[in-house]
């Protein structure tokens, strides 16, 4: 069995967890897809942790979920008298499940470890010899690593979900979206990226003066201001997605209602932890105080050290998760690994030669952050006592 998990073994998996309840939804996607929400332990302190804002970064799901089954296992200890974790694995089921049929397109489920490697290995040269081509030629033609799903069109996507099925052929036709791009995609159904969907978002105005934004490297034929794969900051300007509502409402209510003492945001990658630094400029929603930034900075410290990742203070409010980290602090944001080429690249475990940061990739990111989140608990708890 390889390392991939696509949607529905996900939810197989999430469905077998003991000691780990699952909730009512924290809400419903506009395409109807359930945002699942699961809970570990009984504590007062309750704690965040999410995974897949960005459906490409499969990792960040994956992660999230190895977690809970560690935790489930009990091969990891966090005093279920103490915590309660609420765990929201796939905070963007549409897109989790684009770019999982985009990977079962070429991938089958059933296969070694080995073999499975041999793909991510091929996926993740193609990425790094187009993001070569893009700064030496300024190529922007078809994508290599798109070529390997270039059969994965809206088709493939299992009549279950008809109403996306249907957006999505929509989407590529109107917008002309180019060819295997399921296979990048970090939107949501409709072709909205949640993490700029914001009303600050530094994306607005440019899109809505109707400049064309391409993304970087590897990814340079795909367009950010257009719906589709990825950047693009809404559907009508102004509207917030549902699941960004959901997510909202959800911290608000552990917030009010029981004793929050943190979260954790997962995406990928960079090898970052990102607190929230001191303000350069205004925060649109608070101003933190100078101890509620040194809080922040100290369990971003401890995380940063048990990862090796580096440390970085945010002080832009034009996403999702800066609106998050501002409202609801203590949250770090993590973006795991620093391998490039998501989806596959984060699930190479082998020793491929050259840089350190590319040998067994998938490990280091498991074993790492799971040992960060359980030093990082105790902090957050003895700062929320201090405070209150
Ligand atoms: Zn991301």
């Amino acid at each position: 069995m390889g390392k991939i998990l696509d949607y529905d073994e996900m939810n197989d998996l999430l469905g077998k967890l003991e000691n780990i309840k699952k909730e009512k939804p924290i809400g419903y996607t506009y395409f109807g897809l359930p945002i699942d929400h699961y809970v570990y332990g009984r504590g007062r302190y309750h704690v965040i942790i999410t995974g897949g804002t960005h459906s490409a970064e499969l990792i960040s799901n994956v992660f999230v979920i190895r977690f809970m089954e560690r935790l489930s296992k009990k091969e990891i200890f966090i005093d279920e008298n103490l915590y309660t974790i609420h765990f929201i694995p796939i905070l963007n089921p549409e897109g989790t499940i684009i770019v999982t049929s985009a990977i079962r397109s070429l991938i089958p489920r059933d296969i070694s470890d080995e073999e499975e490697q041999t793909y991510l290995v091929t996926y993740y040269r193609n990425c790094y010899i187009e993001g070569d081509y893009a700064t030496k030629y300024g190529d922007k033609g078809i994508k290599l690593q798109d070529l390997m799903f270039r059969h994965a069109t809206f088709d493939i996507i299992d009549d279950k979900y008809k109403n996306l099925k249907d957006n999505l052929k929509k989407l590529f036709e109107e917008n002309n979206l180019p060819i295997g791009c399921m296979i990048n995609w970090s939107s949501n159904g409709r072709g909205v990226d949640l993490n700029s969907n914001i009303e600050k978002s530094s994306f607005i105005e440019r899109v809505s003066n109707g400049e064309e934004i391409y993304a970087p490297l590897h990814l340079n034929n795909i367009r950010r201001d257009i719906l589709g794969p990825l950047g693009c900051p809404y559907f009508k300007k102004g509207e917030i997605e549902k699941e960004n509502e959901a997510l909202l409402n959800f911290y608000n209510e552990i917030k009010n209602k029981y004793d929050y003492i943190g979260s954790f945001i997962y995406h990928s990658c960079g090898n970052i932890v990102y607190y929230l630094g001191d303000a350069l400029e205004e925060n649109p929603w608070v101003n933190l105080t100078k101890d509620e930034v040194n809080n922040n900075y100290e369990v971003a410290k401890i995380y940063s050290d048990k990862t090796g990742y580096k440390l970085e203070g945010l002080e832009v409010y034009t996403t999702m998760d800066s609106k998050l980290k501002s409202l609801f602090p203590i949250t770090l944001l993590i973006e795991l690994g620093s391998v490039r080429a998501t989806p596959l690249s984060q699930f190479m475990d082998f020793d491929i030669g050259g840089d350190e940061n590319f040998k067994f990739v998938y490990s280091k990111i498991i074993n790492k952050n799971t040992e960060a989140i359980i030093n990082c608990l105790p902090i957050l708890k003895e700062i929320f006592n201090q405070n209150n």
